[in-house]
C-alpha cells in the first residue's frame, strides 16, 4: 500500500515538471519569435557563457564575447547589490540573443555595431534615423530576462557595457516597478547608466 502510494506521488511530481518544461518552452518560443520579429535574423545557435547565461545566436560566439556578456552581467548584479535589490540577480536568468549588426560604424566613423530597430516613441527625436533607430541594446522580452545587442569582433567593453545597461532595465523591472517605468523610455531623456 505504502508502495503504491510512493509510486503514484512520483509519478504525479514527474508530471508536474513536464508541465513547467512545457510552459518554460513555449515562454522561450514566444521570446525567440520576438528577438528574431526585431532583428530579422534567425537564432540557430543556443549556447551559454562560462558563469550559465543563456545566449542565443548565428553562429557560435567567441570566447572573449561570452566573456564580455558575463563582465556585463557581474558588473549589473554587483550594482543591483548595491542598491538593495535581491531579484534576478543570477547569470541563468538572463537570455542573451546576439544579432547580425545593422551597421558597423556610427555617424563619426567609430565601431559601433549596432541594431536597427522601429523608431517608435523615438519618432522625430534625435535618434530618429528616418522610421529607426540605431541601439547598442533593446529589450527583447521583461519575463523571462532577454535583450538583444550586436555581435561585436572588437571593443568587447562596448559588449559588457551593453550588457550592463540592458540588463539595468530588467533588474529594474523586477526589484523597483516604479523606478524602472520612469527610466525605460529613453525618449523622455535619461539614459546609461542608471544605477550608481
Ligand atoms: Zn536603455
Amino acid at each position: 500500500m505504502k508502495r503504491k502510494y510512493l509510486i503514484s506521488l512520483s509519478i504525479s511530481i514527474l508530471v508536474l515538471a513536464g508541465g513547467i518544461v512545457q510552459i518554460a518552452d513555449a515562454q522561450n518560443r514566444t521570446v525567440l519569435n520576438e528577438a528574431q520579429r526585431i532583428s530579422g535574423d534567425q537564432f540557430t545557435l543556443v549556447t551559454r557563457t562560462p558563469k550559465g547565461a543563456y545566449v542565443y545566436a548565428l553562429k557560435q560566439p567567441s570566447a572573449e564575447m561570452l566573456a564580455a556578456i558575463d563582465r556585463g552581467l557581474g558588473s549589473l548584479f554587483e550594482v543591483a547589490r548595491k542598491n538593495r535589490y535581491r531579484s534576478r540577480l543570477n547569470y541563468r536568468d538572463y537570455t542573451i540573443y546576439i544579432a547580425k549588426a545593422d551597421r558597423e560604424k556610427d555617424a563619426s566613423g567609430a565601431y559601433s555595431p549596432d541594431i536597427a530597430v522601429g523608431a517608435a516613441q523615438y519618432t522625430g527625436t534625435g535618434y530618429d534615423k528616418g522610421g529607426y533607430i540605431y541601439a547598442a541594446g533593446i529589450v527583447v522580452a521583461l519575463n523571462p530576462c532577454a535583450f538583444m545587442i550586436a555581435e561585436h569582433t572588437k571593443d568587447l567593453d562596448r559588449v559588457a557595457d551593453a550588457v550592463r545597461y540592458e540588463g539595468e532595465h530588467l533588474v529594474l523591472y523586477h526589484n523597483d516597478r516604479s523606478r524602472y517605468l520612469t527610466t525605460a523610455d529613453h525618449s523622455k531623456g535619461g539614459g546609461h547608466p542608471i544605477l550608481q
